[in-house]
């Protein structure tokens, strides 16, 4: 079973993630927690590419393109394996998040973003989608204060208007997709949250 996290900077996924990664291992799951860009070693060494800053300046399309060359290492050297062998994947990120940050932000053609999509994932579509749905004010200081304002990347610098684009794109892709996604309001008391995803991914897994 494959389970995808989808948010905007600062609504709470790692912490989220490692809380539902107990409550399914508590009752027995074999459970494996990853997350993009990353989650497996060559997938890791193109995070770095991305994210440090060391190929600025980095066009869309070749944003694009690395996220989809991680993400095909990522599914066949991890994630397909795990859910061939009866695991719950819980990803931190994965598709939905190409299509809002260099799709619907990043102003790439609908048609080239699809096309990537299906070579990145072969077929890996996630069971179940949750997206942690904030207010980007309030996103963006949760995470200033977690990294500290200095070191925030590249993303967390970009203007709030952006982070309200994706996040309207994040709820437009749960709306149309309502059959994968479920909306959880991540401004919410942790332990609020929490019972909300436990309740939607038990409800899922046990169908
Ligand atoms: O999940 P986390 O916030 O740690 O993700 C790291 C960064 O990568 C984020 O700032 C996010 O904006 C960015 N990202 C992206 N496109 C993706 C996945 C992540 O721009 N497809």
């Amino acid at each position: 079973f494959f389970i995808t996290f989808e948010g905007g900077e600062g609504a709470g996924k790692s912490t989220q993630i490692q809380r539902l990664a107990k409550a399914l291992q508590d009752k027995g799951h074999d459970v494996v927690v990853t997350r993009e860009p990353g989650g497996s070693p060559g997938a890791e060494a193109v995070r770095h590419v991305i994210l440090s800053g060391a190929a600025e300046p980095l066009g869309p399309e070749m944003e694009a393109l690395l996220f989809t060359a991680a993400r095909s290492d990522h599914v066949e050297q991890l994630i397909r394996p795990a859910v061939e062998r009866g695991a719950i994947v819980l990803c931190d990120r994965f598709l939905d998040s190409s299509r809002v940050y260099q799709g619907i932000t990043g102003n790439l053609d609908p048609q080239f973003m699809a096309g990537v999509e299906r070579v990145a994932i072969n077929g890996m579509m996630p069971d179940l989608t949750i997206i942690l749905d904030i207010d980007p004010a309030v996103g963006l200081r949760r995470a200033a204060a977690r990294r500290g304002a200095d070191v925030a990347d590249r993303f967390e610098k970009e203007t709030v208007d952006i982070h309200r684009k994706r996040r309207e794109a994040f709820l437009d892709i749960a709306s149309r997709e309502a059959e994968r996604c479920i909306v959880v309001d991540a401004s919410a008391e942790p332990d609020a949250v929490e019972t909300a995803i436990a309740g939607a991914v038990f409800a899922a897994i046990d169908a």
